[in-house]
């Protein structure tokens, strides 16, 4: 594949968008062996960088950023729209599409941020299925997951007419596949975390901004760690730490931790014995109040009642 050719189609990250009919029914192995080819001479060349739906994962966001030497607010608002990812109600972001419906970094040579490119786009038309396979429901400890890869045949894409050869662990080598996959496992497995929650939990608003932060602004992210009281409530290892302050691939993956522990209560980051006693002092010293207002209620209506009592009887009297 060349440089300057263009890999990509109707799919987002999380699956395909477009007719099911396009994926081929074979289910493929990192060896099993597939004919394409993707370059400028190929007839429906950039045909498929246009009415597509592109879902940016946070590593995505930084490597485009770099390429276009561009801050994330900036670089948000001119390229991309918001979008609830995938069956979820985590806020996240997609390429935003120009008025002809075509990719913004597309041109009649190719992919403008060819190096840069997004994950969606490496794949095709390869994707890449987890499956969770379940024997036997009543024994879920042989419960495993599968992973295995499927190809995608669209009418438009002239790529499979031509004769060249890969194995599916050749063209993801040849595309940058496994670092993207790297890079984005920690990330997604939150996202797919949250998928199995299914709609009835919800995450409150306050915990969607995190997200949507964390996962598209690090430069913001970085200032939430060190210029807020985070550092006072969660341990971090000062080796850590430095390596956050500089590096963005760092900071980065540790924003995924500090998602999985502050989203759905892993371990992945220990808050400060200190801070919680701080918190239970707190919960103890509401819940006395709480016994204090209850009591004096419970007087009240007490007193309440005995007056009521004797007013009944003090009538009866008279009667
Ligand atoms: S061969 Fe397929 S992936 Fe390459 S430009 Fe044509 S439609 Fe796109
Ligand atoms: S980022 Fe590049 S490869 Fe992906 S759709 Fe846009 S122009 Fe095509």
């Amino acid at each position: 594949m060349t440089e300057n050719a263009a890999p990509k189609s109707t799919k987002n990250l999380f699956g395909i968008e477009t007719n099911p009919s396009h994926v081929m029914p074979a289910k493929l192995s990192l060896d099993s062996r597939f004919k394409f080819r993707c370059y400028p001479g190929v007839g429906c060349f950039t045909a498929c960088c246009g009415n597509i739906n592109i879902t940016l994962t946070p590593f995505d966001i930084l490597r485009l950023r770099r390429h276009l030497n561009m801050a994330a607010p900036e670089f948000l608002h001119q390229y991309t729209v918001p979008q609830y990812l995938e069956k979820t109600d985590m806020p996240g972001v997609k390429i935003k599409l120009n008025e002809q419906g075509r990719c913004p970094f597309v041109t009649p040579d190719g992919c403008t941020v060819y190096p840069s490119r997004p994950t969606t786009c490496r794949y095709y038309p390869v994707g890449m299925a987890n499956f969770h396979e379940r024997p036997d429901d009543e024994k879920t400890e042989d419960a495993r997951d599968e992973q295995f890869f499927f190809l995608v045949k669209e009418p438009h894409c002239k790529g499979h007419e031509e004769a060249k050869e890969w194995s599916i662990r050749e063209w993801r080598e040849d595309q940058g596949v496994d670092i993207c996959d790297e890079m984005n496992r920690d990330w997604m497995a939150l996202v797919m975390r949250r998928k199995s929650f299914g709609i009835q939990a919800t995450l409150s608003e306050k915990a969607q901004r995190m997200f949507f932060m964390a996962s598209t602004d690090l430069d913001q992210f970085r200032r939430f760690v060190l210029e807020s009281s985070f550092l006072d409530t969660y341990e971090v290892d000062p080796e850590e730490l430095e390596r956050i302050r500089e590096d963005d691939v760092a900071l980065m993956k540790f924003s995924f931790r500090y998602l999985a522990s502050s989203l759905f209560g892993t371990n992945d980051l220990t808050i400060k014995q200190e801070k919680i006693k701080v918190k239970a002092a707190e919960i103890k010293k509401k819940q006395a109040e709480a016994e204090k207002n209850a009591d004096s209620t419970y007087e009240e209506l007490k007193a309440l009642r005995d007056n009521m009592l004797a007013e009944l009887s003090g009538k009866q009297k008279k009667r």
